[in-house]
This record gives C-alpha cells, structure tokens and sequence, in this order.
C-alpha cells in the first residue's frame, strides 16, 4: 500500500457528491486522538492532495447512552489534549454543543467545507447521527473504521456465530492490516478561528472541571501510551497464565482508553509483537484485543437488537424461558445491585471495584453478571438490569464489548448451550466456587470491602 493512502476497504461514502473545493473536516467521535488514527489519516491525506487545509470538528451531545458526568468530564479532559496536539499540526479543532444533526451541517457552511469525514462505530446512536447528517448536507461524506484492526464490514459480511467462525476470517485478513501507521506530522498553514468553549462544556455536560475520581485512570492519549508502556514491560509476560486472576495485575486495564479512542488497537498489537515475551502471552492478548473485541462489533453491527434481550440466540431464550418460573432464592432489584447490596460478599466486591474504579476485572465481570440473571425476577430484566448498570457506571461502558459482555453472560452470544440446570437453562452457569479455584477470593473482597 502506497505511503499516503489509507486502504480502500477501511473507507465507505456514506454520502456521494462531486468532489467540492474548501477545508476536509473530520468529525472525530469514537476515535478520540491524534496519533494512529485513520480517520484522521485520511481527511490529511485527502486534503494534501486537494491542496486544502484539514479542521476537526466534534458534537458534543447532551446524553449519550446513560453517560455520567464524570464520564464526561474523562472524555473533555481527553478532547482537551486532542487540541492542544492538532494546534502543533496546525490543524484546528472545533467544539459544537447539541445533538450532530442540528449543529454540524450549519458549521459545515459556515467554514465552507468540501468533504466531510466520520470514523465508525455500529452502535445504533452513531448510525442515526450520521443519516440525519447525510440528509442535511450536500458534500461528500466518507466513513473511515479507525476502531477494527480489520475494517468491521471486511471481516466480515454477517452476524458471526462464535469466536471460532469469526477468528480464520479476522486471521487471513491480519497480513494485509496488521501494518505500521504512516506518519503524518506536517504542519498545514492554520487557518483562523475560535478556540472551543472548554468552560461552557465542562459545566454543560460534565457538572465542571473538577478532578476524576480517585482511582480511575488518567484521561488522554498520553496517559493510554503510558499504560500500555507499563502493561508491556509488566503485565504481558503473565498474560496466558495469570489473566484470570483479578489480584495478579496482569490485564491492561487499556479498555477505557480504548473505549474512548485514546489509543489505537492496531498499535496495541504491534507493541505486543515486538515485546519480548512468551508467545503464549501475546497470542492470549492478540486474543482479546483483536478476535473479541472485533468480534464484538461484529456483533453491533449485524444485530440491531444487541443491547436487549430479543437479541439473544434463540436456543437460549427458549431455554431461559422454559426455566422463568424455577425458584430463585435471591431477588434483588436494579437499586440493590447498584449499591452492592446483595448477600453474596464476592459479588458485592465487584460491583464496589465498579463503582470505585471504573471496570470490574474481565473474569470477575462474566461472574457479576451471571449472578445478576440468577438473582433477578427474569432473564430479561437481568438483561437491562446489566446493560443499565454496565452503562451507567463504567468507565469503559456503551461500547459493543459491554453488550456482547451482558450478551454472552446472560443470553448465551457467542457461546454453545451446556447441561440445563435451574433458572440458566443451557446458559453456562458459573459460581463462586469456580472464581475459589482460579484466584484468592478473599484477598478479592478484602481489595473492595467498603
Ligand atoms: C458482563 C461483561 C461486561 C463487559 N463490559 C465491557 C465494557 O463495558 N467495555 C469493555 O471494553 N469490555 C467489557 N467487557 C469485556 C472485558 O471484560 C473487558 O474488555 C476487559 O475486562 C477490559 O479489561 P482490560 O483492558 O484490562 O482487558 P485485557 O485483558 O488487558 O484485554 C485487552 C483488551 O482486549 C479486549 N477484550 C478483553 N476481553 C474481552 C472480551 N471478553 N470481549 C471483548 N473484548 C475483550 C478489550 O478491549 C481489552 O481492553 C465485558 C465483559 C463482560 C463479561
């Protein structure tokens, strides 16, 4: 692939238009930095040859998806840097307030823009923000996947049914994707105009600019580089053996990073294949990053239904439905789980981890869930009690890993049916006597015990 292009397949024209003279706007949303990012990539590299200058615009919308405003305040914090580093580009970045379709199109005429591009995301939110877009506009409007390693729509053109129908596709296709980034780090000749509202969008959105929570992670792209510094030289080794135990500090913790777009998967993956560690460990890594967490929006993508219950396999809604009336000998309401007051020390200390930091560890996350379907009045209210709270509280929340995460603990997605038991039906079943034998659990509870 040439120096300067960004591979077609990564590319879609949501809106085709004749190619217009005037500045090639990138309207960054999911894929929040400056580094690695073949959104960002294209609209330079597009602009350069039209001999145009690039600007960054961003929407800031007053909900999305239960966002907090601590959420808010993590992802400004972030938009802050993205400014700060696209002003040494010469690139402006804009700040609108208010939902895309209302806001953008005005901006676009303003400044007299010729093309218009989005990076991709499946999430339902995103698609109806860029077709009410495409029908107020009259440029040529692209879509470039900066999230997938292998573009969503690439690897493949259906719902998948498993990790292994998915994985040799999102495999056969790593050759041709799995690349280094060009680097692009020519100033353009800035051109006026008014610096973003950070005060009026701190205060709007995010309840001011006061500090994080304690224990979450640092906002911003140099913070994510900095952790997948730490995690390389530390976690990786361990990864294959010790990723299921929350006490061993060997996962990432690159998920909000990589929620927000603050860091690239695809440079994730190749740090990990230049470290020098145990093949095993980066293979269990490359794993997660690249056939789950792709496989996820693969998942979005093909299934309109993916953060509800009628998205569910339906081998598993007729096995959960034949089990609706079995006895349940806990039952607690959305409220009681929020506030970690169910009668199960393990669980309680999950949902604590949570509500302190952001994340819950990814094996204990499959457990909180799963005990949220036995302990609630119905598999379907487990479902949103899950997606609500996974939502609402974490940092790395409203992304397709979360979904297909409720989706696969609760309704069987990606999974097979296992031997039938009460209130699970064939859903695979888990207890804390499972977590007993993968890690110390009560050095766990002890971590998040108030
Ligand atoms: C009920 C439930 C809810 C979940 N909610 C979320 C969520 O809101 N946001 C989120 O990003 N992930 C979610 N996951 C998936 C997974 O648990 C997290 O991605 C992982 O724990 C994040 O921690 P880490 O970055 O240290 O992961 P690491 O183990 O270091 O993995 C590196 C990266 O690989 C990806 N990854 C890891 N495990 C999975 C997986 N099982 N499925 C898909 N991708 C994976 C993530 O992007 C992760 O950051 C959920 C899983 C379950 C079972």
């Amino acid at each position: 692939m040439a120096h300067n292009t960004v591979d077609p397949r990564r590319v879609e024209l949501l809106l085709d238009r004749p190619d217009t003279e005037g500045p090639v706007v990138y309207w960054m949303s999911r894929d929040q930095r400056v580094r690695h990012n073949w959104a960002l990539l294209f609209a330079r590299f597009r602009a350069q040859s039209m001999r145009q200058p690039a600007a960054v615009v961003f929407t800031l919308a007053p909900s999305f998806a239960g966002a907090s405003p601590a959420h808010y305040r993590f992802m400004l914090t972030g938009l802050r840097e993205v400014e700060k580093d696209l002003e040494k580009l010469g690139i402006p970045f804009f700040l609108l307030f208010g939902e895309p379709a209302e806001t953008l199109p005005g901006f676009l005429d303003e400044i007299g823009a010729g093309t218009l591009v989005t990076d991709y995301s499946p999430l339902n939110i995103s698609r109806r923000w860029k077709s009410a877009v495409s029908q107020s506009i009259v440029i040529r409007f692209f879509e470039v996947d900066a999230h997938n390693i292998v573009p969503c729509r690439t690897a493949s053109g259906k719902q998948e049914f498993a990790a292994r129908t998915f994985r040799p596709k999102i495999t056969a296709l790593l050759g041709d994707f799995l690349t280094p980034f060009p680097e692009n780090n020519l100033r353009q000749a800035s051109f006026p105009h008014a610096p973003p509202d950070w005060i009026r969008a701190f205060d709007s959105v995010a309840g001011g600019s006061g500090s994080l929570p304690d224990a979450w992670p640092e906002s911003g792209e140099k913070a994510a580089g900095a952790r997948l510094g730490t995690f390389l030289a530390n976690g990786l080794r361990n990864y294959a053996d010790k990723r299921n135990d929350p006490n061993a500090g060997t996962v990432s913790h690159l998920s909000p990073y990589l929620h927000f777009g603050q860091i690239s998967a695809q440079e994730c993956a190749l740090c990990a294949l230049e470290a020098d560690v145990p093949a095993t460990s980066r293979q269990a890594f490359h794993e997660e990053l690249i056939v789950r967490r792709e496989l996820s929006d693969n998942y979005c993508r093909y299934n309109r239904h993916y953060d509800s219950y009628a998205g569910i396999p339906a081998w598993a809604r007729e096995s959960l439905e034949k089990h609706a009336l079995d006895a349940r000998y806990h039952l607690y309401g959305e409220s009681e789980f929020a506030a970690a007051l169910t009668h199960d020390g393990l669980w309680n200390a999950a949902q604590r981890e949570l509500l302190a930091t952001g994340t819950i560890h990814g094996y204990m996350r499959m457990y909180w869930a799963k005990k949220i379907l036995e302990w609630s009045a119905s598999p379907e209210e487990a479902f949103n009690t899950a997606v609500a709270l996974n939502d609402r509280y974490a940092l790395d929340g409203r992304d397709p890993n979360g979904y297909v995460g409720v989706a696969w603990s609760i309704g069987g997605v990606h999974d097979r049916p296992w031997f039938e038991r009460p209130v699970f039906g064939k859903v695979r079943y888990m207890n804390a006597a499972g977590c007993a034998r993968k890690f110390d659990v009560k050095s766990y509870i002890r971590r998040f015990s108030s």
